[in-house]
């Protein structure tokens, strides 16, 4: 059959470079995966046993409207549960938000380094991605307005952004939220909000409580340890919810994935436990690798930006080949226009230890 003759996705879908998750390919005996931000704690031991209780309920659809797992969200928050939707991931949300908003040819805005998942839900549905310049590895709010034209819908800011570890100020978004116009519907993507310990720092809750066009995202799959379950939720004005509640699917979250979210919101303890652990090691981090010689984006997520000199024997695919030889899986991110960087998750002690006497040693060797 001729290519003419056989079904067509619309353009844009061609154009969408798949995405490429952080993997745990290593021969050594023992791994370490750093590359997926996620927790090195695991989730709290109460969401592991809801999980389990939940086995029993295989056969059975979930409540689909996630009722239980948005009224433990809001008296957690102090947040109104008809104004939380959630999501298979926050990746669903960020992508729905696309579907929902975005007519083919309309533009939505994002940061030069921001999260790839912006860009591919644009093009998957329909839209014109459009990337505003950084600076200093930081969103800038001049150049993400400067980029607004009016076939604008959304801008998408990940705050703080992944794979940069950067953040803008809470008076930064609300200067970008009051540059764009009302149909402009601005998206805070803050998943790495827990880890954050910045007096001027804010998820955007605030803002997407009083505006009619901003909504925030938020995940369980990173502080909550519970990527695998793939949840995640959004909150914002009632109409925004709304249009998200006809486009979704009727079951999006699973039950074991409710159950499991429920349990973990409340574990205010094992939160903690996971902020002091991050804390502790990100400074650590942050200066031994410095120490070294190698230069570290300032982070407040539970990861961070090494980058590599730009020679081919001691450049950051290198260091990736060496440290995954020993078994420390970080994640390449070129992807993100960043070739010569590699991002490493905040682990264990054991592997945060055993990452910085390991790129010790391929900095000695090189
Ligand atoms: C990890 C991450 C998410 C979370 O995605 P889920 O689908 O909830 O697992 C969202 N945004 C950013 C910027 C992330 O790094």
């Amino acid at each position: 059959m001729s290519e003419q003759l056989r079904p067509q996705p619309r353009p844009g879908v061609l154009q969408i470079a798949a995405y490429v998750p952080g993997d745990d390919r290593s021969a050594a005996a023992r791994v370490f995966k750093l590359s997926s931000n996620e927790t090195p704690l695991g989730p709290s031991p109460r969401a592991i046993e809801a999980y389990r209780a939940n086995a029993e309920h295989l056969h059975v659809y979930p409540e689909g409207s996630s009722r239980i797992l948005r009224d433990a969200i809001a008296a957690a928050n102090g947040l109104n549960p008809a104004r939380i939707v959630c999501g298979n991931g926050s990746d669903e949300l960020l992508t729905l938000i696309a579907q929902t908003y975005l007519e083919p040819g309309d533009e939505a805005v994002y940061s030069q380094h921001g999260f790839l998942v912006y860009r591919i839900a644009i093009l998957a549905a329909g839209g014109v991605p459009v990337v505003a310049p950084e600076r200093d590895e930081t969103a800038d709010v001049d150049a993400i307005l400067a980029a607004v034209t009016p076939r604008t819908k959304i801008v998408y800011l990940a705050n703080p952004n992944n794979p940069t570890g950067t953040y803008l100020p809470f008076s930064e978004v609300k200067r970008l939220h009051a540059g764009l116009p009302g149909r402009v519907l601005l998206v805070l993507d803050a998943a790495y909000a827990e880890y954050v310990r910045r007096n001027d720092y804010s998820s955007g809750l605030e803002l997407a409580a009083e505006a009619d066009n901003v909504v925030m995202t938020r995940t369980f799959s990173k502080i909550f340890g519970l990527a695998n379950l793939r949840l995640g939720w959004a909150y914002g004005p009632l109409h925004v919810v709304d249009a998200l509640n006809r486009t979704r699917g009727p079951f999006n979250v699973t039950g074991p994935a409710l159950a499991a979210g429920t349990a973990a919101v409340s574990d205010r303890a094992h939160i903690e436990a996971a902020v002091d652990h991050n804390a502790r090691w990100l400074e650590w981090l942050t200066r031994e690798i410095a120490g070294l010689g190698l230069r570290v984006t300032p982070s407040v997520g539970n990861f961070v930006l090494i980058h590599f000199p730009e020679e081919p024997a001691a450049g950051a695919p290198e260091a990736d080949r060496f440290l995954r030889e020993r078994g420390y899986v970080l994640r390449r991110v070129a992807g993100y226009g960043l070739p010569h960087a590699l991002r490493m998750t905040v682990g264990s002690e054991e592997a945060n230890r055993g990452v910085v006497a390991a790129l010790a040693d391929f900095l000695g060797r090189a």
